[in-house]
């Protein structure tokens, strides 16, 4: 703890702490601190708190003067002198933990201490698994994983449909309550009348319906964007039409039916208008996208797997209208989409390589670099979209913890360093500013460099 008292430059002793019997029987007295945070490096919420004091002991943050307690407790500790910032929790609405079902791949505890070392303590786990959770008992078998592995909170998604089949739905009834929101994702709902039915019982549920919208009488048999790149190196593409023209299907059906919906991984430009356009009509819609599209385009790919996800990478037009759609709001918040596969799995270049990357671990540093170093937005926005802003559309409550990063901290990704088991990741070699210190929640260390 000393470390970080000095780390933070400035703070004084106010004295000591009131004898405390220890488990052990035995009383000990500690010091208590105020710390003195320098202007702008402590977010209450999305907020940024200017000189801001906070009260803390030896292991322990209190709580901050005429804030109220700020966190709970929680134990914090640092090893370096650097410039530390204090968030929130981040939280993604969009990670694949593969468990049950394809544990080579990412398992639940694998997967949540990717989470902690990238900052997250609440994450939403996708159901394309095995079993696919679309009953009370399939959704019991991931159930009791989570209750034993997990390292982070945990909220799973239901399945629409069963098996994810896109015909039959689910038992969404007999899940509603073990679920934070229902989704496909992985796959496109084909039928027009299924997506209805759906959103029609998802609403009574006082459900979201997540929707991974891809039209396949579009596809083609594309894997990488339809564009220039495709063109020039002769790969069969994926039209942004397959996700655009869902997105409009499905927007006039949320508005039919008022069913609160949210769509998955937006990537292109016309997905961001449509969206734009429903909200102005009052549509309770909200969408996400992740770091990839918002840094990367189809200019920057490359002939390997780990440039391969679904949607694709697209053009740098596509990039643009996404920022401004995070600026202007229509993009609600910001998901990973984290999706490993083993190295096998991603070693067949762009046509045979499995579509999707791991992202937890890189998501903060990214944006971070590009985006709020970039002058594109400003950091208070971003931890809006990371933290706040999913929390209030999933109403995922409770406190979120904190995470601690040393903004000052200089370095290339390096896959090697991650705790997930995919390695993965088109930002692999990117230089970055921006290192996880430590993460907490219910007052524990769940992660610390
Ligand atoms: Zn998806």
């Amino acid at each position: 703890m000393l470390y970080f008292l000095r780390s933070l430059r400035r703070y004084r002793d106010i004295g000591k702490i009131p004898e405390q019997k220890e488990k052990d029987g035995h009383a000990s007295a500690r010091s208590l601190f105020e710390v003195i945070l320098p202007d702008g490096r402590f977010f209450c919420g999305e907020k940024r708190m200017g000189n801001r004091f906070i009260t803390v002991d030896p292991d322990r943050i209190l709580g901050s003067t005429d804030m109220g307690p700020v966190f709970s407790s929680g134990l914090l500790k640092t090893d370096e002198s650097r410039e530390l910032y204090v968030f929130p929790g981040f939280c993604d609405v969009h990670v694949h933990f593969r468990e049950p079902g394809f544990s080579y791949k990412e398992t639940i505890l694998s997967g949540s201490l990717a989470a902690a070392h990238g900052g997250y303590t609440d994450v939403c786990t996708m159901p394309n698994l095995d079993p696919v959770p679309d009953s009370p008992e399939h959704l019991k078998a991931q159930q009791e994983i989570i209750d034993r592995d997990a390292a982070v909170r945990i909220h799973p998604y239901g399945a629409i449909t069963v098996r994810e089949e896109g015909k039959e739905l689910s038992d969404l009834e007999g899940m509603s309550r073990g679920v934070v929101a229902f989704s496909d994702d992985g796959k496109g709902i084909q039928s027009e009348e299924t997506m209805r039915d759906a959103m029609l019982r998802a609403k009574a549920l006082g459900k979201i319906i997540a929707a991974h919208c891809e039209d396949e009488s579009l596809l083609r048999g594309g894997y990488i964007h339809d564009g220039r790149y495709a063109a020039e190196h002769g790969h069969r593409g994926i039209s942004s039409a397959s996700e655009f023209r869902q997105i409009e299907r499905d927007l006039l059906l949320a508005e039919e039916t008022e069913c609160a919906y949210h769509v998955c991984h937006i990537s292109a430009k016309e997905s961001v208008e449509a969206v734009r356009r429903a909200k102005t009509r009052g549509v309770n819609v909200t969408c996400e996208t992740a770091p990839h599209y918002l840094v990367l385009c189809e200019d920057d790919l490359k002939e390997d797997g780990r440039f391969k996800m679904n949607p694709p990478l697209r053009s740098a037009e596509d990039r643009e209208a996404l920022i401004e759609g995070l600026t202007d709001g229509t993009i609600d918040m910001i998901a990973t989409d984290h999706a490993p596969h083993s190295e096998e799995e991603k070693s067949r270049g762009l046509e045979k390589s499995a579509f999707g990357i791991t992202g937890l671990e890189t998501a903060f540093p990214v944006l971070y670099s590009s985006l709020v170093l970039g002058g594109r937005i400003s950091l208070e926005r971003l931890i809006t979209l990371m933290t706040s802003a999913p929390r209030r559309r999933f109403g995922i409550t409770g406190d979120p913890g904190y995470t601690v990063w040393d903004l000052e901290k200089v370095y290339r990704i390096d896959p090697g360093q991650f705790l997930s088991k995919g390695k993965s990741t088109p930002f692999a070699g990117m230089e970055v500013r921006g290192s996880c210190v430590e993460t907490v929640i219910d007052g524990k260390d769940i992660y610390r460099r």
